[in-house]
């Protein structure tokens, strides 16, 4: 049975949409950009600003975070604050559910933005009425939307529908250094039945996404050499290898026609491979979003679809070479070339098992018997799948039919998120709810960064009814 108060919050949620966007848009003047130490200051600010406004809600216990003294890191930046909060009203017999966000930005340095990035800025576009800013929706929309969805029910309901808590991370932006040792220090404001994590995409403004997948990251180094110096190329050349050529050569054999890697094929199943052509990204989508030239294509789909190559299989960039920079011409058989690959590993493959597929494709057989070695470079992220199943997803379902008019699309990031696989890591055996407020045309990380106001109006729907529906769902 829905809670009783549950249309009347609907109705004050659409009637109080524009004071939402108005505090939103207080949030984002804010530039809490966690890369810079000038902004150190205003990371704190915001968090303060956004403390005091937890409180006013009616969260109790609405606080600003810091590592203890004896877990900040050694050697390293001072950890940014979160902010947490909660309300457990709801009871012992309520499951407590457990929303992340996180609060920092981005930088904007260099940007070239149409409108300065920290003054929020509404327009009217094709797909309807949008809200530019730097972290409209990668976070700030994100978990705004909770605080009022949670404030609609306090107001109107006078309760929540199950207990809540927040935690708002401080330094996502730059890798969640330090969210670990915050859980560690502060096991109580992570403990819940059910985490919703919101910060991720939609596959358009039309159909909502819930994340269930995320590639891994691993950076090697491939260095081929040939002898101990350089040598004349008039003398030596058609002679001994060169080392420049047996390295193109060797990224070469890594990938098919399609410039795709070819190691390590991620088996894809043909039930999820079927409902993934729902996935709106046709040409015209990848045109505009990848920036493509005139004249140059997005790849062939051949034997799988776009999403199912963007989201689930390994794939290989490069990221730097030691090959000779303009400016250093020789004409000389250089002694060695070597190349940083990134590569991302497909959901549910393991980064040893890339590994180790690499170095037995780069080692074996080296193109003209140059010295091959391939070492791990530090960094990088596990890939997380996940069986989106269970009573806290058909809850999820249910409410986001009922703001949406549809069921949320399961769908995968080609990206490496390190909270997220922190969270599966730590908290994987509890249903953990991906989502958030971004859509294809948001540009997060870019200039012009921008939030779609009918997501946002549907995204605080949607959380009013997924409280009352795991409430529900999830009661004792
Ligand atoms: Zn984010």
């Amino acid at each position: 049975m829905p809670h009783a108060a549950r249309p009347r919050v609907m109705a004050s949620v659409d009637a109080g949409l524009e004071s939402a966007i108005r505090r939103l848009e207080g949030f984002l003047a804010i530039p809490a950009i966690s890369c810079d130490p000038a902004h150190d200051g205003d990371v704190r600010r915001l968090a303060e600003h956004v403390r005091a406004d937890l409180e006013r809600v009616g969260f109790t216990r609405a606080r600003v975070l810091d590592l203890p003294e004896e877990r900040q890191p050694v050697g390293a930046r001072r950890a940014h604050p979160c902010v947490a909060a909660e309300w457990l009203g709801a009871g012992a017999s309520k499951p407590t559910v457990l929303v992340y966000g996180h609060l920092d930005l981005q930088p904007v340095k260099g940007e070239p933005w149409d409108t300065p990035p920290h003054e929020p800025v509404r327009k009217q576009t094709p797909s309807g009425e949008r809200l530019y800013a730097r972290g409209a929706a990668d976070d700030m929309a994100g978990w705004v939307s909770w605080l009022v969805a949670t404030e609609a029910w306090l107001a109107e309901g006078g309760e929540l529908p199950c207990n809540v808590k927040l935690i708002l991370e401080g330094e996502e932006e730059i890798g969640s250094p330090n969210l670990e040792r915050f859980m560690d220090a502060f096991p109580d404001a992570f403990a819940a039945d059910v985490m919703v994590l919101t910060d991720t995409e939609n596959p358009s403004v039309d159909i909502p996404g819930l994340t269930v997948s995320l590639r891994g990251l691993l950076e090697v180094e491939v260095a081929c050499a040939s002898s101990t110096s350089d040598v004349h190329s008039g003398l030596y050349g058609n002679l001994v290898p060169d080392p420049a050529i047996a390295l193109c050569m060797l990224v070469a054999r890594l990938v098919d026609d399609d410039g795709r890697l070819k190691i390590l094929p991620n088996p894809v199943d043909p039930a999820w491979l079927e409902t993934s052509r729902d996935v709106p990204l046709g040409d015209d989508v990848l045109v505009a979003a990848a920036h493509l030239r005139p004249g140059v294509k997005p790849l062939p789909e051949r034997h799988l679809t776009r999403a199912a190559w963007a989201w689930r299989q390994p794939s290989v960039t490069i990221l730097s070479t030691s090959l000779p920079q303009p400016g250093l011409e020789k004409n000389a058989i250089r002694k060695q070339a070597s190349a940083v690959l990134s590569l991302r590993v497909g959901p549910g493959q393991t980064r040893e098992a890339l590994l180790e597929a690499l170095t037995r494709a780069a080692t074996a057989a080296p193109p003209m018997g140059v010295e091959v070695t391939v070492k791990e470079r530090s960094g990088g992220s596990m890939s997380w799948d996940y069986n989106a199943v269970g009573p806290a997803f058909e809850a999820a379902d249910r409410a986001y039919r009922e703001a949406w008019g549809r069921e949320p699309l399961r769908i995968g990031i080609g990206g490496s998120i390190p909270f997220v696989a922190l969270f599966g890591r730590r908290f994987g055996n509890l249903p953990l709810v991906l989502n958030g407020v971004m859509d294809p045309q948001t540009t997060a990380h870019g200039p012009n960064e921008s939030l779609h106001l009918g997501v946002f109006h549907k995204a605080i729907k949607a959380n009013v009814a997924l409280l009352d529906e795991l409430g529900e769902a999830l009661s004792a």
